[in-house]
């Protein structure tokens, strides 16, 4: 889809040169497409980049990889294979072609319901970052949708969410959730109709099967029988915040417009997970929303997970424009009602007289600096040079104050070399 226009800025600059490069990739190595805003492209160029486009397409086709599925699932156990090295569920006459691939016999349906278990996560950091949910956290938000009365979820870059509403649809009676996922990894595809996954970048609201997908997207959202549809997205957390709230924003326009009266002035039920200090970025673009206390668990995330002696703290929360007050968070896990904040807290977040609100952002219990006027973390001390709360071991270069002793800048009083 198209590129995302960035500016080169040079220190102390205004003005910098604009140029073209991909919004997916924020790695080079990944995708070096460039291009200034005002470079004249030769013929012989646009047609070598088109030739490249052509040769990096997936193998198939969404259409013939569900096509493919229906094949696959008719095939008995002992000839279900899938390719490890090409992520690639197998039919039996290209077995040959992968005889020196590692693959996965005996492919079962249960399987073929989680495929987030059966792919590899995709982890390079600036691209893809796919970061699963811990069992836990899903079922939680699961959970929560249903309570809140939702019965159709947009998945954006949430597989696993959507894999287990799939899953507990085929299996229960009575409520019924329903999923459409929008992701960019297209080995998606092998698993799912065509109105159950659209191949999507969410950096640039692109939907790579054109209008049909498009279509298939306005139809999900438009809510027959009063299935009311909220939006869940988990996006890479290297993103750019601007490019990311504008394709939400194109998302929640959709919806807007499937309902004829425009659905008065409401937005579209929303929830972005996203890292809390990330924060102040997010309320810029969508000042409706709020951040709720609840830290999202991973399983292969080594940082953001839950593991074996007790609890790591996650950095990753919910965002969302509903109101908090009904975002009620698991007391089990040590979350509380704050009848003030009218939200839930977590336990460790006390309540601050002076800033009259429950402070903390990371789950720890943060103190009142009345110099900065406001709630700092636990670890900050005022630094008097710096005229803010910081870490105790910080260097002032930020400030242009100079040093007490000689006046210059780049190193505090206490390491003055004039002192020696
Ligand atoms: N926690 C989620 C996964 C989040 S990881 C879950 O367990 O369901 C981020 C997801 O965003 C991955 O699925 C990744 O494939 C997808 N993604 C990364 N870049 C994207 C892009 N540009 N457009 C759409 N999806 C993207
Ligand atoms: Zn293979
Ligand atoms: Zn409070
Ligand atoms: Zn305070
Ligand atoms: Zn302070």
């Amino acid at each position: 889809g198209p590129a995302l226009l960035f500016v080169k800025t040079s220190q102390g600059k205004e003005e910098g040169r604009r140029f073209y490069a991909c919004s997916a990739c924020r790695d080079r190595k990944d995708c070096n497409f460039f291009q200034w805003e005002d470079e004249k492209v030769s013929e012989t160029r646009l047609a070598a980049r088109e030739e490249y486009n052509r040769n990096h397409q997936p193998p198939f086709t969404h259409r013939q990889n569900v096509d493919r599925y229906k094949n696959f699932v008719m095939l008995p156990l002992s000839k279900r294979r899938f390719c490890q090295e090409c992520q690639q569920l197998l039919l039996p006459a290209e077995w040959e072609k992968h005889s020196d691939h590692q693959f996965l016999c005996d492919i079962t349906t249960a399987q073929l319901k989680s495929p987030s278990q059966l792919l590899y996560p995709l982890e390079n950091k600036k691209t893809n970052a796919q970061y699963l949910f811990a069992d836990r956290s899903c079922q939680f938000l699961l959970n929560l949708l249903i309570d809140l009365g939702f019965r159709r979820v947009l998945s954006v870059g949430t597989p696993r969410l959507h894999e287990m509403i799939q899953s507990r649809a085929s299996q229960e009676e009575g409520i019924s959730v329903r999923s459409l996922l929008l992701d960019i990894d297209f080995r998606y595809s092998q698993f799912y109709a065509e109105d159950e996954f659209c191949h999507y970048n969410m950096f640039n609201h692109h939907f790579f099967g054109g209008e049909a997908a498009h279509e298939t997207c306005r139809k999900f959202l438009y809510e027959e029988n009063g299935e009311r549809v909220i939006m869940v997205t988990d996006p890479p957390f290297g993103g750019l915040v601007e490019a990311l709230a504008s394709s939400f924003k194109k998302l929640m326009a959709m919806w807007k417009e499937t309902e004829k009266e425009g659905h008065d002035n409401k937005e579209m039920p929303m929830f972005w997970i996203f890292p809390y200090f990330f924060e102040s970025r997010i309320l810029d673009f969508f000042p409706s929303f709020s951040m709720m206390d609840y830290q999202v668990d991973y399983d292969n995330h080594a940082l953001y997970k839950h593991g074996k002696t007790g609890r790591r703290q996650s950095p990753v929360r919910i965002f969302t424009n509903l109101t908090p007050r009904m975002i009620v968070l698991p007391e089990e896990e040590g979350y509380r009602f704050c009848t003030v904040c009218e939200r839930y807290v977590s336990s460790g977040n006390q309540h601050c007289e002076i800033c009259n609100s429950c402070t903390s952002k990371d789950g720890r219990r943060w103190k009142h600096c009345v110099l900065c006027k406001k709630c700092v973390k636990p670890s900050w001390f005022h630094c008097n040079n710096c005229n803010c709360c910081t870490l105790e071991k910080h260097s002032c270069e930020k400030s242009d104050v100079g040093c007490f002793v000689c006046g210059k800048a780049g190193h505090k009083r206490s390491a003055c070399p004039s002192l020696s």
